[in-house]
């Protein structure tokens, strides 16, 4: 098992990112879940499920967020994503989740053209 995949680290990767994410935003984020997720085309990737995340926050400081999952990538599957999206709730304005992914050829292209999918 990958040292990024140890219970201890994952817990202590999910608190860090939700730390980091609330400081930089300056209000509370919750981050309820991070998710190791792995797919039978070959796509790999880190998700956080968030609370009081925002479109705009995303369009704001979408190179903070991208350092934010590309070092969570880097750290536990040990690669850097090729794709960063926030998924949008039916609203269109909440944030459910944010994704660093590294994505085959074929979803590479579907992701940028999803609809309640915000890549940046
Ligand atoms: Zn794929």
């Amino acid at each position: 098992m990958p040292a990024g995949l140890q219970p201890s680290r994952l817990t202590e990767a999910r608190r860090r990112a939700e730390s980091r994410l609330s400081n930089l935003l300056g209000k509370p984020v919750g981050v309820l879940q991070l998710t190791v997720f792995a797919m039978p085309c070959g796509c790999v990737g880190v998700s956080l499920e968030t609370r009081n995340l925002v479109r705009e926050d995303v369009e704001v400081f979408e190179s903070k967020l991208r350092e934010l999952l590309s070092s969570l990538a880097r750290g536990i599957l040990g690669k850097k994503p090729n794709v960063y999206y926030a998924r949008l709730a039916p609203s269109r304005y909440d944030v459910v989740s944010v994704t660093g992914r590294i994505a085959c050829d074929e979803c590479r292209k579907e992701l940028e053209g999803a609809a309640d999918l915000l890549t940046f």
